[in-house]
């Protein structure tokens, strides 16, 4: 399983499906990507392969956009078809996630969400995280960095996740938790991947983070690193 993402200036789907080539060693089921073209978000997932998923989103989604993530999935919630490949959008269609590893409480933060009015379109406990992340944001009126954070203080589990939010399209919210994240600190751009492969011909400035920390990667920005379970302001 792996996890790819970018923004930039550059074109992010070859970036993406080139990185999740590289990453295919680490072993999947299913494979997807999200980009976002400036407007909205286009999404395309399937079961297979990454041949299957370029097949798919070159005939169906516009590729356009600086900004993307892309997954390669190895189920552990839900079997494995095109619903349950990531990414995974939120209710509100606004926020995007693809997460590697397991969320082993979902099944509570699940029930809890459908009594706030959530539906659930997919049987991964990684749609449930993307809702816990939309519901801390609205009811805490926080931003995305600090969403993240304080629903990842509700969750046990495993993951490295990325998160982006529509409104927000400058910035990419990374967390990692027994899954790896590496950071790849371009000129005006960063690459996000599971080891540095996807983005080593583009900058040798890579960084790690470490189990429980989180990045709020922002262009025009230096990277924001924070401690999950510090919960002083993100
Ligand atoms: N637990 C998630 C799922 O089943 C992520 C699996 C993975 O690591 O690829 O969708």
């Amino acid at each position: 399983c792996g996890i790819v993402g970018y923004i930039g200036h550059r074109d992010a789907y070859p970036i993406i499906i080139k990185g999740l080539q590289r990453l295919e060693y680490r072993g999947y089921d299913s494979a997807g990507v999200a980009l976002y073209d400036g407007n909205s978000i286009n999404l395309s997932k399937t079961k297979g392969k990454v041949d299957d998923l370029k097949s798919k989103s070159e005939s169906t989604i516009s590729l356009k956009g600086s900004l993307g993530i892309g997954h390669t999935r190895w189920a552990t919630h839900g079997v494995p078809n095109d619903v349950n490949s990531h990414p995974h959008l939120s209710n509100s269609g606004e926020l995007v996630i693809i997460h590697n590893g397991i969320i082993e409480n979902y099944d509570s933060i699940k029930k809890e969400l459908i009594k706030r009015g959530y539906t659930f379109h997919s049987d991964t406990d990684t749609e449930v995280l993307v809702n816990l992340i939309e519901e801390v944001k609205n009811q805490e009126g926080v931003k995305l960095g600090k969403a993240v954070q304080i629903a990842l203080n509700q969750v046990v589990g495993a993951y490295a996740i990325a998160v982006f939010d529509v409104k927000k399209p400058d910035e990419i919210v990374v967390a990692k938790l027994g899954s790896p994240l590496a950071i790849g600190i371009g000129q005006d751009e960063f690459f996000i991947a599971s080891d540095a492969s996807p983005f080593i011909e583009f900058t040798n400035n890579a960084m790690y983070l470490e189990d429980e920390e989180m990045a709020i990667i922002r262009l025009g920005k230096e990277i924001k690193l924070r401690k999950i379970k510090d919960d002083s302001v993100v």
